[in-house]
């Protein structure tokens, strides 16, 4: 059988589906409807929550293990819409994050006519800022229970994410008082409040971290965006900063939240969460996983294990305790302007969940 699987990857990476083309958001969504109706067992149900487009397929047998992938991508440069096709690779957004496994994962479901599969495909459309109204919808709102879950989104070179780190993801405000730069004993800096709390979150976070693990294996923390002030001699009465902590099992989502909140309060900075999630450890030994880990032998080869730092919307699984597995195929250069994929490795990832799915 021919596989089309780099033609629906270059369809798909034309789809400028960035947060604010919510129409594109939606004709994605749609092609997707179109390539899978191809297969007359699947039943596939669309549906949008706020203006994010989802997909679930799957067969009239009950789901043992969900596939899930994301078609929204980090925005880019604009020729980064137009893939090209160069030794071997494909080149654009979204290419590795994830189109290509998206379309590995597209063609598989049109292809498994033959019979009903305990298997299905979720798609959704809003990864890459917070899952609320994809994956955390559905997980909350749909009845997704299975035994396993396989995302194709971390862990390069088929390394097969085991550990993922937690985030927690929050935004502070400070207040001060305004006055002249040159009588800053007359007002409040609300700039240096935020310095004062990060200094001292910072510390905290980093406490007893073994900051030499070849892994990273610990926790972080990121100011990612610093807003506030007017002029250079104006004592700045507002400010705010947006700041990621990752981290480690060794600490519980609650744990972390309660430590911003007690700092934030006690230098007077008003908390907002932006988004969180628990880290996931993934049990290797269940049924479904041994399962997979027999197909990646057959397929792949030997097995190599990996830590994932991002977080993937594994999390929210985790949290209904489903074993998740997360790997990539080959490729590089997520997020930056120069993204890619190697194609033989989608048929690679395309042989491997074909053997999985058969011998389910
Ligand atoms: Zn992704």
């Amino acid at each position: 059988m021919q596989l089309k699987i780099e033609n629906l990857l270059t369809d798909l990476i034309k789809f400028k589906t960035i947060e604010k083309n919510k129409d594109e958001l939606r004709k994605v969504i749609q092609y997707c409807y179109d390539y899978l109706k191809q297969n007359d067992l699947l039943r596939i149900e669309v549906f949008e929550v706020n203006q994010k487009w989802n997909l679930i397929a799957k067969f009239s047998k009950e789901v043992l293990v969900y596939f899930v992938a994301h078609l929204d991508v980090v925005d880019g440069l604009d020729e980064q819409f137009e893939p090209i096709l160069k030794e071997g690779k494909i080149i654009g957004r979204g290419s590795l994050d994830m189109k290509g496994p998206s379309s590995v994962l597209i063609e598989l479901f049109k292809n498994l006519n033959d019979r009903d599969y305990p298997v299905g495909l979720i798609l959704t459309t809003d990864e890459e800022v917070g899952s609320q109204n994809g994956v955390k919808y559905i997980v909350e709102n749909k009845n997704v229970h299975s035994k396993l879950v396989i995302i194709p989104d971390g862990g390069e070179n088929f390394r097969i994410i085991t550990k993922g780190k937690g985030a927690f993801h929050f935004r502070v405000k400070s207040k001060g008082k305004s006055a002249h730069g040159s009588t800053p004993w007359a007002g409040v800096n609300s700039i240096e409040k935020i310095i004062m709390f990060y200094q001292t979150l910072k510390e905290a976070i980093i406490f007893k971290e073994n900051l030499d693990d070849s892994n990273h294996w610990y926790n972080t923390i990121n100011i990612g965006k610093i807003e506030g002030g007017q002029k250079v001699n104006i004592v700045p009465d507002f400010a705010q900063a947006d700041i990621d902590i990752r981290f480690t099992e060794k600490y519980t989502l609650n744990e972390i939240q309660n430590l911003v909140s007690y700092l934030a309060k006690k230098f007077d900075l008003d908390l907002e969460i932006l988004s969180t999630g628990n880290p996931v450890i993934v049990d290797t030994d269940s049924v479904y996983f041994r399962k997979f880990l027999e197909s990646y032998r057959r397929v792949i080869g030997d097995v190599v294990f990996d830590v994932e730092h991002g977080a993937t919307d594994g999390r929210f699984f985790a949290s209904l305790g489903i074993p998740v597995i997360t790997l990539y195929p080959v490729g590089g250069g997520i997020h930056s302007e120069y993204e890619w994929v190697e194609i033989d490795s989608l048929y690679k990832m395309y042989e491997l969940f074909y053997d999985y799915v058969k011998n389910l």
